[in-house]
C-alpha cells in the first residue's frame, strides 16, 4: 500500500480536504484502488457532540459514525463508502491506549505520547489502510490521509511525529507528502506572497517531514515567477508547486491539479505506472 499524507499551513480551512478528495480522484482514474482516513487533532471522540456552528455540519457514515463533512468529500468524489475508524480523532486514539492500560497491556511500562501514543496512531492508519472501502476485496492499493489543524498546533504535534516515523517505518518510495498553503495576494499591485508557506514549509521540516508537493491556494492563478520562488525557497521541485485558486465548484479542483501535472509527478514518486488511460472529462 502507498500513502498518501496531506498537511496544511498558514490558516485553517484552506482546501486541505478538497486537496486530498482530488488527488484521491486523480489516482483512482489511473486505474488504483483507492482510500482515505481523515485525522481530526481534536479530543472529542467524534464530530457527533460538536455544535454545527463551530465545527460545521456531521457527515454520517454507513456504519453510523458521526464524522467531519471531509469524509462525505472522499466518499464523493472517490466513490468510498467510509467507516468510522476512517476518521482518527485524538479522543479515539487515547481512548484505545487507556484501554489497553487498563487491561495491564503495559504493565511495568511508563505510557507515554512517545512511543505508545505514536506507535497506536501508526497502527490504525496501517490497518485502515489495508481494509477495503470501494466494495471490492483486498486491500486497496493507495490510501490518502489527511491531518486536519495546521502545522505547529500543539494538537496535531503526536500525529505529525507518527507520520514521521511512519515514513521510515514504510520506505520513503512508499508515501509522498502534500503540502496545502495560502498565497495571498497583496497590495496595490497585487503582488503574491511566498513567504507565509516558505515559514509553513519550514515548520513542517523543523518536524521531520519534508513535503514533495506544494498545493497553494490563492484567489487568482499562480504565476510561473511565484512557483519558481517557491522552488527555490521551499526546496520541492517546480513543477510539483502547483496552485489551486478559487474556482466556481469544487468538482473543478482535480482538473485543475491535473492540468499541471501533477498525477504524473505523483505517480512518479511513489514508483506507480499508469494503469489506465482514462481522460478525465473536459
Ligand atoms: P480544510 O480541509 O483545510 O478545512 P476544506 O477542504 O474543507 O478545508 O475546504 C474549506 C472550504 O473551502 C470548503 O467549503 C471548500 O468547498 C472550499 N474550497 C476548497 N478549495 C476550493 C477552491 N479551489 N475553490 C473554491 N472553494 C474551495
Amino acid at each position: 500500500t502507498k500513502y498518501i499524507f496531506v498537511t496544511g499551513g498558514v490558516v485553517s480551512g484552506i482546501g486541505k480536504g478538497v486537496t486530498a478528495s482530488s488527488i484521491g480522484m486523480l489516482v483512482k482514474a489511473a486505474g488504483y484502488r483507492v482510500t482515505a482516513i481523515k485525522i481530526d487533532p481534536y479530543i472529542n471522540m467524534d464530530a457527533g457532540t460538536m455544535s454545527p456552528f463551530e465545527h460545521g455540519e456531521v457527515f454520517v457514515l454507513d456504519d453510523g459514525g458521526e464524522a467531519d463533512l471531509d469524509l462525505g468529500n472522499y466518499e464523493r468524489f472517490m466513490d468510498l463508502n467510509l467507516s468510522r475508524d476512517n476518521n482518527i480523532t485524538t479522543g479515539k486514539i487515547y481512548q484505545s491506549v487507556l484501554d489497553r492500560e487498563r487491561k495491564g497491556d503495559f504493565l511495568g511500562k511508563t505510557v507515554q505520547v512517545v512511543p505508545h501514543i505514536t506507535n497506536t496512531i501508526q497502527e490504525w492508519i496501517e490497518r485502515v489502510a489495508h481494509s477495503p472501502q470501494d466494495g471490492k476485496r483486498g486491500a486497496p492499493d493507495v490510501c490518502v490521509v489527511e491531518l486536519g489543524g495546521t502545522v505547529g498546533d500543539i494538537e496535531s504535534m503526536p500525529f505529525i511525529e507518527a507520520v514521521r516515523q511512519f515514513q521510515w517505518k514504510v520506505g520513503r518510495q512508499n508515501v509522498a507528502f502534500f503540502h496545502v498553503s495560502l498565497v495571498p495576494v497583496v497590495g496595490a499591485v497585487g503582488e503574491e506572497k511566498t513567504k507565509p508557506t516558505q515559514h509553513s514549509v519550514q515548520s513542517l521540516r523543523a518536524l521531520g517531514i519534508s513535503p514533495d508537493f506544494l498545493v497553494c491556494r490563492s484567489t487568482r492563478p499562480l504565476d510561473e515567477k511565484t512557483k519558481e520562488k517557491l522552488a527555490n525557497f521551499c526546496h520541492v521541485p517546480e513543477e510539483q508547486c502547483v496552485g489551486m485558486h478559487d474556482v466556481s465548484n469544487i468538482y473543478r479542483v482535480p482538473l485543475l491539479l491535473e492540468e499541471q501535472g501533477i498525477l504524473d509527478c505523483l505517480l512518479d514518486k511513489l514508483e506507480l505506472e499508469r494503469h489506465s488511460t482514462t481522460v478525465l472529462p473536459e
